[in-house]
């Protein structure tokens, strides 16, 4: 019990350091409606392109010579009105999450059924998540439809200065813009017109807002869920090249893949397990051996970690959301379980010398495959997640 209680104290300060390393204090968010002001529109084209991708030629250049996509406003798709006004907060967004929406991979690519399809998240989310509208802020269809998901997200994307406050995913909704992708990718990967649209549509809101190519992620790099899939996942470090290549840029290898937070699920087995499971009986949730195989023993582990910490995503995968707070911070010389799990890591990745001080960064190189960490960093106090 003392030893969870000091693991959670450890972590409480780490969070705040890297809180800091974010660099923008919060400021209030605007409650009241924006002004009906004239939406420009993305680009000199209102029509779609036949594939969805960015409409025909002579869509002008905009900011840094990327074009827009051509985004379905919710008016046109047949949203409902939102329950209550969406929340716009006076900050950009820093990074982009990949989501997919777990549905079927269905055939029909035709604008009919991508705005069905939008109609159907919106009322998934209003009616049985009880939320004010769509939690994403954008969707694309297996046609390469690119439509707005919560209301006013295009208008403050064309505009570039603030974000709407969105619900895909806790702790991400007013940093992330959140992009839901219609299908499911674990074994799957997404059509041609899906990727085309995606990485269109990602380029445009990194011209817009600021944001580097780099900080492209998927839900499950901040959660503990399968999302995107792990199909579209491993597709994450090309959609940073690619969209890199369309606003003109390079990048190293290295900043194009990310170490992250690897998904842990019922039945694998492996180094990696085995050291999640040094790291669960340090935190007292775990008894007996590891033994590298994710059985139902770490399910029920993981399960009661994530319980203790008050996890959003209590399920037993193992991910972006726990990880954080389940891979302590471990120094030079200290002993136990927790650096049993370094060793064991050192061991497998084959690292000769391990840092003093093994913080997050250090962490994900360890459990990760190369590339630069996956960022901390969540939305500011009083956003409501719905
Ligand atoms: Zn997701």
């Amino acid at each position: 019990m003392n030893r969870r209680g000091a693991l959670v104290t450890g972590l409480t300060a780490g969070a705040g350091l890297l809180l800091t390393g974010t660099g923008r204090a919060a400021e209030p968010p605007g409650t009241e409606p924006p002004a009906p002001g004239p939406t420009r529109a993305p680009g000199p084209t209102a029509v779609p392109g036949p594939t969805g991708l960015p409409g025909p030629a002579g869509a002008g250049p905009l900011a840094e010579g990327v074009r827009a996509p051509f985004v379905f406003r919710g008016f046109e798709w047949g949203a409902r009105p939102p329950s209550s006004p969406p929340k716009i907060w006076d900050r950009r967004p820093i990074r982009i999450l990949v989501h997919h929406t777990a549905g079927a991979n269905g055939g029909d690519f035709s604008v009919p059924a991508a705005h069905r399809m939008a109609r159907g998240i919106q009322s998934y989310h209003m009616d049985r998540q009880g939320w004010l509208d769509s939690g994403q802020h954008f969707t694309i269809s297996r046609g390469g439809h690119v439509m707005e998901g919560r209301l006013w997200s295009l208008r403050e994307l064309n505009e570039g200065r603030r974000v709407v406050e969105g619900a895909h995913s806790p702790g991400q909704n007013v940093i992330a813009i959140g992009i839901e992708n219609e299908g499911t990718y674990i074994d799957a990967e997404p059509t041609p017109m899906l990727w085309d649209s995606l990485r269109a549509s990602c380029a445009y809101i990194c011209a817009q807002y600021g944001i580097r190519p780099t900080e492209l992620y998927g839900h499950r790099d901040y959660r503990n869920t399968i999302c995107p899939g792990d199909r579209l996942y491993g597709m994450l470090p090309r959609l940073r090249d690619e969209v890199a290549g369309l606003l003109g840029v390079r990048l190293s290898a290295r900043e194009g893949r990310k170490a992250g937070w690897p998904l842990l699920r019922e039945g694998d087995a492996g180094p990696l397990v085995e050291a999640a499971q040094y790291l669960l009986r340090d935190a007292g949730t775990l008894r007996g051996r590891p033994d590298g195989r994710f059985d139902d023993r770490t399910v029920t582990a993981v399960r009661d970690f994530q319980a203790v910490h008050r996890a959003d995503d209590v399920n037993g995968l193992l991910g972006g959301e726990s990880w954080p707070e389940l891979a302590r911070t471990v120094t030079a010389g200290s002993e136990g379980d927790a650096a049993r799990a370094v060793a064991l890591l050192a061991e497998h990745r084959k690292v000769e010398s391990v840092p003093d001080v093994v913080d997050h960064p250090v962490w994900q190189r360890l459990l990760g495959t190369g590339g630069s960490p996956v960022p901390s960093g969540t939305d500011p106090a009083g956003v409501a997640d719905r």
